[in-house]
């Protein structure tokens, strides 16, 4: 069918005013340069990813395929199946928390869950509080949901955000804080302390901590402490990280079942609910004991990468902090983040400049070390020999 309007009268069409606000992330565009120059034939080694470089464990995979062969192939119930929710809440048991089943409900991936929380709590024109650096993806919530962002810087506190500095910019006005630990891009791990005062100071002013605890299993020495079970904090986590399973999207959100009301409501029409078989298969790992063999055979692996590339940037005389958990690194640079990155990506190593991560990062990048430690060794001799030309 034709329509009235002439071809010259058509307006150009024009992204919504939330969108607009948002950039592409740097992350993906590094991910693409990486991309590129292995397709060019160059041999780069790149230190910009976000996922761990395992694969899926190969009984995960064979217990999907049972369960698509059992007909785990469509929708299930939007909190997700019976299955994964008991084991969910097992695993909390086992770390000390009492989390009853019916306070998971099941996402495609952190992500899903995140989106669906913010557009839940987060009113257009309220304040959200985002420590930085922090996970790039919290500002992007924080546009599309038209409110402001107030940063706290943490570099002088080891990356770690005090609850004295939220208290002094708290008000009514706040609907959410976003807290991330072991945190993405930095690997700290903030202190049980001062979560608690945090999650009491939202309390008072009615707001919500969005606590993303996705990193929670990827820790070296400290123990990193989940805020779940505080009334008004609602916990994100999933298996991307802790099972290698990025791909599979599986995530979750542990709250209250009255905040649970409210993120269905997205939830709904937006993930719907993760893949079937992902879902059965990660329930079955837990319960036939592998969850945690699997994610402590890949913390041992992270963590002589961590000792090995803390102890090279510090001999190189590159001034960073050891992180707790996660897999990366936030070090400080001489020069512009974007001009560091640019001129190692030419020399083979590809990081992440730490601009997007919030304010005063300028002068950092993050590193990842989810590469195999061959790579690693290979990408700091280039840092070693490159470095001085910078100063
Ligand atoms: N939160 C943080 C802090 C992350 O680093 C990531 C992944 N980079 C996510 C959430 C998203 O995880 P998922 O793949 O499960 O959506």
């Amino acid at each position: 069918m034709s329509s009235n309007i002439n071809s010259t009268e058509r307006k150009i069409i024009v992204e919504s005013k939330r969108t607009s606000k948002i950039s592409t992330s740097v992350i993906r565009k590094m991910f693409e340069i990486a991309e590129k120059a292995v397709k060019s034939g160059k041999s780069v080694i790149n230190l910009s990813i976000g996922e761990p470089d395992f694969r899926t464990d190969s009984k995960i995979l064979e217990r999907a395929y049972e369960a698509m062969k059992k007909g785990y192939t469509q929708y299930t119930s939007n909190f997700g199946i019976q299955e994964i929710r008991e084991a969910i809440s097992e695993l909390y048991k086992k770390k000390g928390f009492n989390v009853d089943p019916e306070m998971v409900m099941v996402t495609c991936g952190a992500s899903e869950a995140l989106l669906n929380i913010s557009l839940a709590f987060i009113e257009r024109g309220s304040e959200v509080i985002i420590p930085s650096p922090n996970f790039i993806s919290y500002f992007t919530y924080a546009k599309l949901c038209e409110a402001k962002v107030k940063q706290i810087r943490t570099h002088d506190n080891n990356f770690k955000v005090k609850a004295d500095e939220i208290n002094e910019i708290m008000s009514k006005k706040v609907s959410t804080i976003f807290l991330n630990y072991p945190n993405n891009p930095t690997g700290a791990i903030a202190d049980k302390r001062e979560l608690i005062s945090i999650a009491e100071i939202a309390q008072d002013y009615n707001a919500i901590v969005i606590s993303d605890e996705i990193y929670d299993e990827i820790f070296y020495e400290v123990k990193p402490f989940s805020l779940v079970n505080f009334d008004n904090v609602i916990v994100v986590n999933g298996f991307s990280k802790s099972l290698a399973m990025t791909g599979w999207r599986i995530g979750y959100v542990i709250a209250d079942k009255n905040l649970l009301d409210p993120i269905l409501k997205v939830h709904q029409v937006n993930g719907v609910c993760a893949p079937a078989f992902a879902q059965k298969a990660v329930a079955d790992t837990i319960f036939e004991g592998d969850y945690y063999k699997i994610v402590k055979a890949m913390v041992s692996e992270f963590k002589k990468r961590r000792d090995f590339m803390y102890k090279s940037l510090r001999n190189i005389g590159i001034d960073v902090i050891k992180p707790e958990g996660a897999f990366y690194m936030f070090p400080r640079v001489p020069i512009d983040c974007f001009k560091f990155v640019e001129y190692f990506s030419e020399k083979g190593v590809i990081f992440t400049p730490g601009t997007p991560f919030g304010e005063g990062n300028e002068r950092y990048i993050r590193i990842s070390y989810a590469a195999s430690l061959e790579k690693i060794k290979a990408a700091m001799k280039i840092l070693e020999d490159e470095y001085p030309r910078l100063l």
